[in-house]
């Protein structure tokens, strides 16, 4: 049950124009009583950097989820829902329950046990309102976009909001890797385990980095790490093995078990009846020191057998699969991809940067001003252009998914006829692309950009109306403030 303490001594923490939250809070309670709300409405009365808090009943607005628990279970299964719908996997959220439930950690974004002290929620709503400043910096992602990329690019603002964030397997022994990752699950909402492909497939792309932390056998059959290893007769394949004193009697070559030995005190050959005395001189105990009770075979190391307890099949070890587990953090690749929205390789701007090769902002910056002041010295022409592929990659988006490996080949084609490799290259956030042309005036640059979409009309039959601006390097009365700007 929630309670509520006002700090005492502590009131005069300073209070920093950064942790200042503001925006609406959508509440949600286990049980039906309207405690939670007088607590928060309290809150904003009381804490002057919370004042600009309100308090939502309309779950889409909201900009901060708080929820009072009395259980865990209700904890995951109101998790489950909110943050498998996408407009809600990235709200920062935030968890009051009777303990700070540590499983918890990894899809929360705080966990707070009641009571709760006004401090501390003045402080995790500094933290919750640097989450929601870095989702602010962010557009909103295309309408057109696949759900698997999607799901890729919430994965990644996920951490590129929440950032230093690790993905951490975590041990589960009803996946059928034996580990989950509970933050992906609930993303993809599928049962446990069955988000590691799709982790995988992240990090093929580069946007994600992993560090090793297991490896799991895997059934060959099913690809569950259920198996029993069993050591089994190398030659009948019997489990019924067991260690046991091997002797062998020098006069007449028996091998037998220590047990068929004894008499009393002494040790009789069971074959020829001699006494055997002396240990190197009678007899000796050799290392085969397994017998199988089925077949009597004698032997020293037995050979291993898999068995898989969810599929019943029987595989010898080296059949087994080895899948490696690892710990996920956002690559430099995935962070500008969440930036940007736009995930490399895919669409028109992947082809058209593989195709060209872009330079850094910075770099291509350097490059900039050299230009002009080539220009402006020598006279000669040189335009720099600024477009967006954006209306193209959502015009385009059903010839790819048709067939994407024609598209990209008829699409960089049409970029090596429309660009050449000493033109040069910058992407800006928000999906805007720069380009100087060396040695080509306004008009001819206007002709390229009407000859691409004629090739693309002609080619895919998609009427495109490519976005587009130039600018006159050699002219001193061009000015350029916006686009320094967007290059700083
Ligand atoms: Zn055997
Ligand atoms: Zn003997
Ligand atoms: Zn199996």
């Amino acid at each position: 049950m929630l309670e509520y303490k006002i700090a005492t001594q502590d009131t005069a923490t300073p209070v920093s124009s950064a942790a200042r939250a503001k925006g609406p809070v959508f509440l949600l309670s286990e049980t039906e009583n309207d405690v939670l709300y007088l607590f928060v409405k309290k809150l904003i009365s009381e804490s002057p950097t919370l004042a600009n808090l309100t308090i939502t009943t309309i779950l889409p607005e909201a900009e901060f989820i708080i929820l009072n628990a009395n259980t865990e279970q209700w904890v995951w299964q109101t998790l489950h829902d909110l943050r498998s719908e996408s407009e809600h996997f990235l709200t920062p959220l935030l968890v009051i329950g009777e303990t700070e439930w540590e499983s918890l950690s990894d899809v929360t974004d705080a966990v707070l046990s009641s009571p709760v002290r006004q401090n501390d929620m003045v402080e995790i709503f500094g933290q919750l309102s640097q989450i929601q400043n870095r989702l602010r910096q962010l557009e909103a992602l295309p309408k057109s976009i696949g759900q698997s990329s999607k799901n890729r690019l919430l994965l990644l603002r996920y951490f590129f909001s929440r950032d230093p964030q690790l993905l951490s397997p975590q041990r589960n022994y009803r996946a059928k890797a034996g580990y989950t990752y509970p933050l992906v699950q609930l993303l993809l909402n599928t049962r446990a385990g069955e988000e590691i492909s799709f982790l995988a497939s992240v990090h093929e792309a580069q946007l994600l980095n992993a560090k090793l932390v297991d490896k799991v056998n895997i059934c060959p059959h099913c690809d569950h790490t259920q198996i029993n290893f069993r050591e089994i007769c190398p030659k009948c394949a019997s489990l019924n093995i067991n260690e046991e004193t091997t002797i062998h009697h020098f006069r007449c070559a028996y091998i037998g078990r220590e047990s068929e030995y004894k008499l009393g005190m002494k040790l009789i050959c069971p074959k020829c009846s001699k006494e055997l005395r002396h240990i190197g001189v009678d007899y000796d105990k050799p290392s085969e020191v397994m017998w199988c009770q089925d077949c009597n075979h004698n032997f020293s190391e037995p050979a291993l057998s898999c068995f898989c307890l969810v599929c019943a099949a029987v595989f010898g070890p080296e059949e087994a699969q080895i899948r490696p587990i690892q710990e996920f953090v956002i690559s430099e690749t995935g962070y500008r991809a969440a930036e940007e929205g736009v995930l490399p390789g895919s669409g028109v701007l992947g082809i058209l940067k593989k195709e060209l090769g872009f330079y850094k902002n910075e770099v291509f910056a350097e490059y900039l001003r050299l230009e002009i002041a080539r220009c402006t010295r020598y006279k000669t022409p040189s335009t720099l252009a600024r477009f967006n592929l954006s209306a193209a990659n959502e015009a385009l988006a059903e010839k790819q998914l048709k067939n994407s490996r024609k598209f990209k080949k008829d699409f960089a084609a049409i970029i090596g006829q429309t660009f050449r490799t000493s033109d040069m290259f910058t992407d800006l956030s928000g999906g805007d692309i720069l380009i100087i042309f060396t040695h080509t005036d306004t008009a001819s640059t206007q002709i390229a950009f009407k000859r691409l979409a004629e090739n693309i009309h002609k080619r895919f039959n998609v009427e495109l109306k490519l976005k587009y601006e130039v600018f006159d390097l050699s002219s001193t009365a061009t000015n350029l403030d916006n686009i320094w700007e967007t290059l700083k």
